[in-house]
């Protein structure tokens, strides 16, 4: 069987063959976005500077901006005979012993080559007894550096460079830079249409009742999309299928002409009613099946080839089978679905997983064989971080799911843990 790790790169590399040449970047649509909807889309274009950043001299200090050529020693003194402030500049000549009040962010005279802040004069001293309205002075308190204190033109950005590159998942700073560039919208990859199956007699949909003992909620599909809902896909809901092969083959079958990628949970075991497994193979192909994981063994990546559009226009529809035990679903889609699906869009910086060393407060049971995933809730304590395992590990306990705030990660080898020893663990996303 293979392992977590193995299974990872496997589908990497599969994903990367996908968008070399199945569905390029370059080949793929884009659509205009509002900047404010734009969070997490996947840019679709290389973006330049339209314009130099700072746009002018700008002065980083609010004090005084001192014509060229004056005398900048400790006692100099210089006529103020002017104001420079945000969005209203100085206008005017100056003469090498004068110099105008300035503020953050206004912009440097042409004829000044220095800002002293105003903590280094005497105006704090003088500014209670000050009309403005009326000519002043200043004297320096302390020696001026010439060209000091002041954001250059073009010293952050110069017109036409590189700001952001095609695949950039768009993040709040990117929006920061994209508006103070003046975009409106930008151009990003449309997203990817993923199909949710979910496969059993026993489910029903939220919002129907429960009509016998036997019947469960369907939590799967609301599950996966609450842990999609970051990614720039449009999710095609297909509902419950029920354990027939007839069923089953139908829906993916619909699936695979109206998707990019399909997400199925359950079905997938060794059960007399399980039908994924053999309907991927009947219509596609099962690229690797099980992995030594816990939970989340009968794990499946397969593919299929739409053949519905014209012969020159044939799409791989990459796909994904999830066992159905709710746990099951989310480590396999946390480990092996988002990041495979980040990929499939594009993205160059997919999110991290952010894996740290925690002390465990129990000691946790484990035989060597398989990965393991146990839940666990993690704290920050004097001792730096602890993490305490929930009691009971099977894979369909939804409750201490909820309760958990990270993984913790058992390696393959790993044969137990004493209590105080340092596990790894890797923080649930939403919990940041
Ligand atoms: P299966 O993979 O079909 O053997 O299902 C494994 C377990 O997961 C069974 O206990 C199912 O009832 C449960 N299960 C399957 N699908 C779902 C679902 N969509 N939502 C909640 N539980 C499910
Ligand atoms: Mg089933």
């Amino acid at each position: 069987m293979i392992c977590v790790d193995e299974l990872k790169k496997a589908i990497a590399d599969r994903v990367a063959t996908y968008l070399a040449d199945d569905n390029p970047l370059a080949s793929r649509s884009v659509m205009d976005i509002a900047i404010n909807d734009a969070l997490n889309h996947v840019l679709a274009i290389d973006i330049n500077a339209a314009f130099d950043m700072p746009r002018q001299d700008l002065s980083a200090m609010d004090g005084f901006a001192l014509a060229k050529n004056g005398q900048l020693d400790s006692g100099s003194t210089f006529d103020i005979i002017g104001e420079s402030c945000a969005g209203k500049p100085f206008v005017g000549e100056l003469l090498p012993n004068q110099a105008v009040r300035i503020f953050t962010g206004a912009v440097v005279p042409s004829g000044c080559d220095t800002v002293v802040m105003q903590e280094n004069t005497n105006f704090d001293d003088i500014k209670a007894t000050l009309d403005k309205s009326q000519p002043y002075a200043i004297t320096l308190s302390q020696a001026a550096k010439l060209g000091a204190n002041i954001r250059r033109q073009g010293e952050e950005i110069a017109q036409h460079d590189r700001l952001l590159t095609v695949g950039k998942r768009l993040n709040p700073s990117d929006i920061s830079l994209l508006a103070s560039m003046g975009h409106k919208t930008v151009q990003v990859l449309t997203p990817l249409t993923v199909g949710l199956i979910a496969t059993g007699d026993e489910l029903v949909a939220i919002g129907q009742p429960l009509t016998n003992l036997a019947q469960i909620y369907n939590s799967n599909t609301p599950t996966l999309k609450a842990l999609l809902d970051k990614l720039p896909v449009i999710i095609k809901d297909y509902g419950i299928t029920k354990d027939t092969l007839a069923d089953t083959e139908h829906t993916v079958k619909t699936a695979i002409t109206e998707c990019d990628v399909i997400i199925s949970s359950a079905g997938v075991s060794v059960g007399d009613y399980d039908f994924l497994t053999q309907v991927v193979e009947n219509l596609g192909k099962i690229n690797h099946y099980k992995v030594a994981m816990r939970p989340g063994k009968p794990f499946v990546f397969g593919e299929f080839t739409d053949n519905t559009g014209n012969a020159d226009n044939k799409r791989t529809v990459l796909y994904f089978g999830l066992p159905g035990n709710p746990l099951s679903t989310v480590v396999g889609c946390i480990n092996f679905v988002r990041p495979a699906l980040w990929q499939a869009l594009g993205a160059m910086d997919a999110p991290k997983t952010l894996r740290l060393l925690a002390k465990t407060t129990t000691a946790i049971k484990k035989n060597p064989g398989r990965r393991e995933y146990q839940r666990g809730y993690f704290e920050q304590s004097e001792q730096g971080l602890v993490v305490t395992p929930a009691a009971a590990q099977d894979s369909h306990r939804i409750k201490q799911l909820s309760q958990a705030n990270c993984l913790i990660v058992l390696d393959e080898s790993n044969a137990g843990v004493k209590q105080g020893e340092q596990v790894a663990i890797e923080l649930f996303d939403w919990v940041l």
